[in-house]
């Protein structure tokens, strides 16, 4: 009988655990995505999209798939369901393991200002300047449409849905963008404060870069904590170590 783990994913890092996971005889995976994205790109493995219904849903659906491990490969701005992860898999005796790349480690030359959530973000924002770059996500942009006297720019693959800043320049655009196309963005929109969520990762640093380079300050903010007690793998070949460690098949 085969073994059957679960990815909750949403990350690069899930969708590189399910192509060197996938393949591998006597093993099933299914990775998890929440369904935000309407084209969310092949996925080596089983797929299964939408929310499970809270904690006590995804501990049934542990359950009903007899699952024998998860890895929480979600992105660490995704605190609720890792919290619901965490508790169901506890309640069903499934071991789980989260992936949570690093953060950003500041260098010098930086003007980092770190906060502990998006509402502290908007309300440090006035006191750098008068023109931000906000590369929180989509969702993240409700926190600053209090922000009357700030032009804030956003770049977006499609344009934000209220609630959004009343002064708002978007930018259509899709990244990976590099240092070259992050300065030349912070100098034509003369931005004068950059606020970003402390992500971690290579794909979206390069702005980091080009704010230490143009030298604007920015504005990062916190990853939530993790539930006490999760055991944490800090990248994909650990996640496989762990599995391959017979935690899984525990
Ligand atoms: P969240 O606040 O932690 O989760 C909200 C609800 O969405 C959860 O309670 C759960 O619904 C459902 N959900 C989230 N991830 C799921 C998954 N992988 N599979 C099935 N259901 C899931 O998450 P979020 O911040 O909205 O992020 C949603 C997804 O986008 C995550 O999978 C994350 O990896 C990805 N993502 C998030 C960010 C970010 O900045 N937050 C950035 C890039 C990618 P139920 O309670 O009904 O189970």
């Amino acid at each position: 009988m085969s073994a059957h783990l679960l990815v909750l994913g949403g990350t690069t890092e899930a969708r590189e655990l399910a192509a060197l996971l996938g393949a591998r005889p006597g093993l099933r995976v299914t990775t998890s995505l929440a369904g935000r994205v309407t084209r969310p790109g092949a996925l080596a493995g089983e797929v299964r999209t939408g929310g499970f219904g809270g904690a006590r849903g995804l501990a049934r659906w542990l359950r009903e798939h007899a699952v024998d491990a998860v890895i929480d490969a979600t992105h660490p701005f995704a605190a609720r369901i890792t919290a619901h992860g965490v508790r169901a898999a506890a309640e069903v005796g499934v071991p789980y393991a989260v992936l949570r790349r690093p953060g950003w480690v500041r260098e010098d030359g930086d003007r980092w200002h770190r906060v502990p959530s998006l509402e502290s973000a908007a309300a440090l924002v006035p006191a750098l300047g008068r023109r931000a770059l906000l590369t929180t996500g989509r969702l993240g942009l409700a926190a600053f449409a209090g922000l009357t006297d700030v032009r804030c720019v956003v770049r977006s693959v499609e344009p934000p849905e209220p609630p959004v800043p009343p002064r708002l320049e978007v930018v259509l655009a899709r990244g990976p963008f590099t240092v070259a196309e992050e300065v030349a963005l912070l100098r034509e929109r003369r931005i004068e404060v950059l606020v970003t969520k402390d992500s971690g990762g290579a794909a979206t640093a390069a702005k980091l870069v080009a704010a230490r380079t143009v030298g604007v300050p920015v504005i990062v903010v916190d990853r939530p904590e993790l539930p006490a007690g999760a055991v944490v793998v800090g990248d994909v070949a650990e996640a496989v170590g762990w599995w391959e460690g017979g935690r899984g098949l525990a």
